[in-house]
């Protein structure tokens, strides 16, 4: 039996594909040992893992922050930078004595691998997001002089170098920390210029599993009404606005719709909610994608990844980070559709449900993705993964 210490952060995105994982470890008789937030610590526990949790300083972090400008990738860049500093000392503070056997660290947390150096022991990247092997925009916005935020990001990843004084860290071991083995949860057909990617890249598809929550939410198909699903996911989701003109677009079609306005949207905010509507602050969400025919979503790899699991064509409305390259991606694919927030209308929602609808190619194209999913073996496969990559060192 092994110990295993987990690193990883506070969103359901990133923790989510985890958890089959991590109950697979422990069926294996792995101990793992998780680190994150207060909010998922039941769910961590009924994988079957020991939670642990970063504690205030975490907490203050997430209320302090403060970029130290607005471009949104080096404000990326700058909140990952302070979490994983933070986290490497939280970290080392708890586990003075412990004796982990090997680190499993998200792709955005390169402190783990900080760590890992530190403790001597082999780390393993799982990457929620598409694998990336180069920055997401082009050199020139890279160089010293570029922007006085970019040039305070480089003040301070060369402190955090001298902070763990085992390597130099550069933006690339902050925005993605490649190791030895990296588990990605899409598959390869799904994944951008998949071929430029090395072995130690394993694509296992969505890690899609019962879960064991809201489970007094049922829902079953009434007969061949279509149903719809609309979620913005669980981070930039309040969009009230949006809502409404969901609301207003579907209220009189013979559709039946479930939407999920995240737990920062106040219900009462919508208005009336028409009979043909379920309107919830969070629902099973795979529950939901089985008997569902269209979803409307941000693009979140996660959501959108669970849509094509069950064969469901997604109209994406992309808002930030890799939300743009999953829709793109999902697009090129033929699986749906994209649409920019700023131009959406009651009449464009509806026309286009109905296309996706009525346009059989992008069922089809959805279901053979899906079919890529089910084949790249999922939470399984990346057990499996990682038992043999430490059996190995
Ligand atoms: N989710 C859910 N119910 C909801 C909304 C979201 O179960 O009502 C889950 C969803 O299944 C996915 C995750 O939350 O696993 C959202 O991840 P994603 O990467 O799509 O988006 P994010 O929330 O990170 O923007």
């Amino acid at each position: 039996m092994a110990k295993v210490l987990f690193i990883n952060g506070n969103v359901h995105g990133h923790i989510n594909p985890t958890l089959p994982v991590v109950k697979e470890l422990v069926k294996a008789g792995e101990e793992v040992w998780y680190f994150s937030t207060k909010e998922f610590k039941e769910k961590i526990e009924a994988a079957g893992a020991r939670f642990v949790d970063y504690g205030s300083r975490m907490y203050e972090l997430f209320q302090a922050f403060k970029p130290s400008g607005n471009h949104p990738f080096y404000t990326l860049i700058e909140f990952m930078l302070e979490m994983d500093r933070l986290a490497i000392s939280l970290i080392t503070e708890n586990a003075a004595g412990e004796d982990y056997n090997y680190i499993i660290h998200d792709s955005m947390f390169g402190g783990g691998s900080v760590l890992a150096k530190l403790l001597n022991i082999p780390a393993i990247c799982s990457c929620t997001s598409f694998a990336m092997n180069r920055l997401p925009m082009p050199p020139h916005m890279f160089e010293p002089g570029y922007n006085p935020q970019l040039d305070n990001l480089y003040g301070k990843v060369k402190e955090a170098s001298k902070e763990c004084g085992t390597q130099k860290l550069d933006i690339m071991d902050i925005f993605f920390k490649k190791e030895r083995l990296n588990i990605v949860y899409t598959s390869k057909m799904f994944q951008p210029e998949s071929e430029s990617f090395d072995d130690s890249f394993r694509f296992v598809g969505p890690s899609i599993a019962e879960r064991e929550e809201c489970l007094d939410f049922k829902i079953d198909k009434e007969g061949n009404k279509p149903v719809i699903y609309i979620s913005l996911g669980t981070i930039n989701n309040r969009c009230v606005d949006f809502y409404k003109k969901s609301i207003e677009a579907f209220k009189d079609e013979n559709w039946r719709v479930i939407m999920s306005v995240g737990n920062k949207t106040d219900l009462g905010l919508l208005g009336d909610i028409p009979d043909n509507f379920i309107v919830r602050n969070y629902v099973p969400q795979l529950e939901v994608l089985k008997i569902c025919d269209v979803s409307i979503s941000h693009g979140g790899l996660n959501s959108v990844g669970e849509a094509l699991y069950y064969g469901v064509p997604v109209i994406s409305i992309p808002q930030v980070n890799d939300q743009y390259m999953v829709s793109r991606q999902l697009v090129k694919l033929g699986a749906g559709l994209e649409l920019k927030m700023e131009d959406i209308t009651v009449n464009i929602l509806k026309d286009s449900v109905k296309s996706v609808m009525s346009d059989k190619g992008y069922k089809a194209c959805s279901t053979e993705i899906g079919r890529s999913f089910i084949e790249a073996g999922g939470y399984k496969a990346a057990a499996s993964f990682i038992l043999d990559f430490i059996k190995e060192m």
